[in-house]
């Protein structure tokens, strides 16, 4: 065998983006006496890689927000913590970035509406890379260009038209007042100052089981003695997932909106029932109004402090087995994790179990960044609806009940709980409907 030298260039020669000239595979390779010879040589040749055209990359790391994107070094740790990659949509910020890399326009792309901004690569990600950044960034630009997907259209064009996803009327916003069977100050009527301006959000307003919600909290607020007003039809939808999917003006807009009515009326505290509202009034607003901001809670962390009167009030048992799940705007994304758990653990006669994928580890419903209006899309690209996969997993936990807190979910997961043949074993929830319940 003949003895060749190693004679290859110094390795820092290398640049991604360049062709390498000098790396030739050898035949036989002996250093320092050692023999190398064999496949691992081929290393040394060019790769296809230099030669991608990385027009897209370099569009989409320009976007300020979405820098971070060019800064995945393919580690992959994002990939089993993306719930989209879960349910069979080949998915994750890695994979985004191999795709840009190989020349793929994530502008035309099913890849730039898949995100749900969970979060949940962010948790795991050495390089911060941050979709939760990057996404509404992305999307704004793939919005100006018209590259939306006709379900988000439908959306931006009914909350656009009339403050809500569900093209309802402002007027019909208080409809679910009426069944409550308590009163219920409406502030634009009655201006009287109040401890508790509730926000009371689209799906509570609009949606027939976020009205049984609403009406459960009204009289969960009353029996409270909780002194209490909402806009009525003065209030429009938060925007925080209008913004995330991708319009930040029509966001501005409504954020503007609802902080003028804030403005007109006297409250110690804004109560919202969604997550969505909690993010978007506690960390979104303040840049609208001075930096000041208002003061906000989740209904469960306000409830949560009442426990004292709460507890002596939950006189009726409810002896059945339930899980959990967080919502990624409670969670993750504002580390709200005691709340909901400290309302349920109050429940007499309660079997509470979590799932294996809870607290930090949440896995998503499927509805926040937009999801919400996309499951026609996402089926497309999935092989489950995150919905079905997470009802599947309170299933195999025993659970009789899914306890939720986001008012996204209770439609979310009964469809989930239909669509997977699983009707009949799991009842689907929100924690103030079972508050209510178990109240005389
Ligand atoms: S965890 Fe971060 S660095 Fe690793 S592959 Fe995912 S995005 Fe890239
Ligand atoms: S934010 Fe969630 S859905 Fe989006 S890529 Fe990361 S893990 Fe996947």
């Amino acid at each position: 065998m003949t003895e060749t030298k190693s004679s290859f260039a110094p390795l820092t020669a290398y640049s991604p983006r360049k062709k390498a000239q000098s790396f030739v595979q050898k035949d036989s390779v002996v250093i320092e006496g050692v023999d190398i010879s064999g496949q691992w040589n081929k290393m040394f040749d060019a790769r296809e890689i230099t030669s991608y055209d990385l027009t897209h990359m370099d569009k989409l790391t320009a976007i300020p927000g979405a820098e971070s994107m060019g800064w995945c070094y393919q580690c992959a740790q994002c990939i089993p913590a993306c719930p989209v990659d879960n349910a069979g949509g080949d998915y994750g910020p890695r994979k985004i970035f191999r795709r840009l890399q190989t020349g793929v326009d994530i502008f035309n792309h099913s890849d730039m509406w898949l995100c749900t901004s969970c979060q949940n690569c962010v948790r795991v990600c050495p390089k911060e890379v941050d979709m939760v950044q990057i996404m509404p960034a992305a999307r704004a630009a793939a919005v100006l260009e018209g590259n939306v997907p006709d379900e988000l259209v439908e959306m931006f064009q009914n909350v656009s038209e009339y403050g809500n996803p569900m093209g309802q009327s402002a007027r019909k916003r208080v409809k679910w007042t009426r069944g409550a069977g308590v009163d219920i100050r409406i502030l634009p009527k009655d201006a009287q100052p109040v401890d508790v301006l509730w926000f009371v959000g689209d799906y509570y307003a609009y949606h027939d089981r976020g009205n049984d919600a609403a009406q459960a909290m009204a009289r969960v607020f009353s029996r409270l003695e909780i002194d209490f007003g909402i806009l009525g039809a003065d209030e429009r939808c938060d925007g925080d997932s209008q913004r995330i999917a991708g319009e930040p003006g029509l966001f501005e807009e409504l954020a503007r909106h609802n902080i003028e009515q804030f403005e007109k009326y006297e409250f110690a505290k804004i109560v919202a029932s969604g997550p969505h509202a909690y993010n978007a009034i506690k960390n979104e607003y303040p840049k609208f109004n001075g930096g000041s901001g208002f003061p906000i809670e989740h209904y469960t962390q306000f409830l949560s402090q009442h426990l004292d009167r709460l507890t002596p009030l939950l006189t009726r048992p409810f002896a059945k087995k339930v899980t959990f799940h967080d919502p990624c705007y409670l969670g993750r994304h504002n580390g709200e994790y005691d709340a909901p758990r400290k309302l349920l653990q109050a429940v007499p006669g309660i079997e509470f179990g979590e799932m294996f994928r809870c607290k930090q580890q949440g896995y998503c419903c499927g509805g926040g960044g937009g999801g919400m209006w996309l499951d026609g899309f996402a089926a497309e690209h999935q092989t489950e609806r995150l919905s079905e996969n997470r009802v599947k997993e309170a299933i195999q936990v025993g659970a009789e009940v899914l306890a939720v807190c986001c008012p996204y979910e209770v439609s979310r997961f009964e469809d989930a709980v239909k669509s997977t043949d699983n009707d009949g074993k799991l009842e689907v929830l929100d924690i103030i409907e079972i508050l209510d319940q178990c109240m005389e």
